[in-house]
């Protein structure tokens, strides 16, 4: 798997739409990509912060916090890379 590929399927995992298998490709690719692990990691905290956030403020939380945290990330990720 790509490292852009996991990212992607971690965007799915964070929404909680990735399906067994691609959970389990997803897992594999981490165990080995230090990289992914750690934007992994950064994603989980980010989200944690960012629904803490929306509730302390607006008292709902949205349904994809997660892909716009993970397209801002993208982004990060794509710009220190290339
Ligand atoms: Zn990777």
């Amino acid at each position: 798997m790509k490292c852009e590929e996991c990212l992607e399927l971690l965007s799915l995992y964070l929404d909680k739409e990735l399906d067994q298998k691609s959970l389990n490709a997803l897992k594999e690719h981490l165990a080995l990509c230090k990289n992914c692990m750690a934007v992994f990691h950064t994603l989980e905290k980010t989200i944690s912060l960012s629904f803490n956030y929306y509730k302390k403020n607006y008292h709902k939380v949205p349904r994809k916090v997660s892909s716009q945290v993970f397209y801002e990330l993208r982004i990060r990720y794509k710009k220190s890379r290339f």
